[in-house]
């Protein structure tokens, strides 16, 4: 374990997904000999996600986990080192910057924050009570144990769609209930799920309540423009209404947007000299892995050149 005690470190990245991942790349091969503080899961949501097909270099698309495995080994080759711990505060109002975790506390001239975003919940009756029962935010995770299920995906944006389309391998049916008559997701993955056999869509429609004993049997929906309610029989509920940024610790130390989002300029900088952002926590618009990337790329040799600055 990396003694944390009194060592004031160069750089310290604190998240782990793509933009955590490429910033700790970038920092250690500029020297840095940066950590990266894990968070829960190393590699954040790309961990949890089937084929990507949209990351350049990967003709067949890769999956989730070997990204990210991929991402780690090359850090790691150049001098990054992976700390499997979370961030529980960080006091930013002097430097050296303190990041204390649940193992200790971390001291650091410059730091990356690529806490990415979480899933958002629906808020309604039974959700957190069946979460893991029948409720879940990742397909790849529990699609497999719902093989023949009669399932529900929430969402009309591209991880309903993408999300929707992957369950069909196990599932009997999936039925995609969208609280609007119109996708927010892309043609191409619109386009897909529309001629999936064993896709169907349920528009202007939510979920208000999830029913079980000890498990999922029913949802409650309400067709939002009639006001019409029905109990349909259910076996599962996916639900996958978008993100909320991972910001909380940053409250008050950091300039954020209406939504949460940490505002930073297009060098990736916050407004506090020697913090920067990168990748989802930043970025409520376009959320790609391939920009996640690009972006802690690019906090990384900002962070390089403040270092720089400062020996000055
Ligand atoms: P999103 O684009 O924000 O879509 C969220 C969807 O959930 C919207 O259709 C929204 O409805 C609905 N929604 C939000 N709150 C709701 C609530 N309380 N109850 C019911 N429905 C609710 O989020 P996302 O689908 O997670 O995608 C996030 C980003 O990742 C996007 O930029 C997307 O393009 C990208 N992405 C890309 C891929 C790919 O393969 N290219 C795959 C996954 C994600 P409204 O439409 O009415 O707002």
């Amino acid at each position: 374990m990396t003694d944390s005690s009194e060592k004031v470190y160069q750089c310290i990245i604190i998240g782990s997904g793509p933009a955590g991942l490429s910033a700790a790349l970038y920092a250690a091969r500029a020297d840095l000999a940066p950590i990266v503080l894990s968070g829960m899961d190393l590699g954040g949501q790309v961990s949890k996600t089937d084929n990507i097909e949209n990351y350049p270099g990967f003709v067949d698309g890769i999956q989730g986990p070997d990204l990210v495995a991929s991402f780690q080994q090359q850090a790691e080759r150049f001098g990054a080192e992976i700390v499997y711990d979370s961030a529980t505060a960080v006091d930013l109002s002097q430097r050296p910057f303190k990041v204390t975790t649940y193992g200790g506390e971390y001291l650091a001239e410059a730091l990356i924050i690529t806490t990415g975003a979480s899933v958002r919940e629906l808020g309604v009756s039974g959700e957190r009570e069946f979460t893991g029962k029948g409720v879940s935010y990742c397909a790849t995770c529990d699609g497999h144990f719902f093989k023949e299920k009669d399932l529900i995906v929430v969402g009309g944006g591209d991880s309903a769609l993408k999300e929707g389309i992957f369950l069909t391998r196990f599932a009997k049916a999936v039925t995609i209930v969208h609280r609007r008559d119109e996708l927010r997701g892309g043609v191409y993955l619109a386009n897909k799920a529309k001629e999936n056999p064993k896709i169907d869509f349920i528009w202007d429609t939510v979920i208000t309540e999830v029913i079980g004993d000890d498990t999922v049997n029913a949802v409650r929906l309400k067709n939002v423009k009639t006001g019409q309610e029905e109990v349909r029989d259910i076996d599962g509920v996916f639900v996958f209404i978008g993100h909320d940024p991972n910001t909380e610790l940053f409250k008050d130390q950091l300039e954020m947007d209406e939504n949460g989002y940490l505002v930073v300029d297009q060098h990736m900088h916050t407004n506090l000299p020697g913090v920067f952002a990168a990748g989802e926590v930043c970025d409520p618009h376009f959320q790609q892995v391939v920009i996640s990337a690009g972006m802690g790329a690019a906090a990384a040799m900002e962070a390089v050149e403040y270092l720089e600055d400062q020996e000055d």
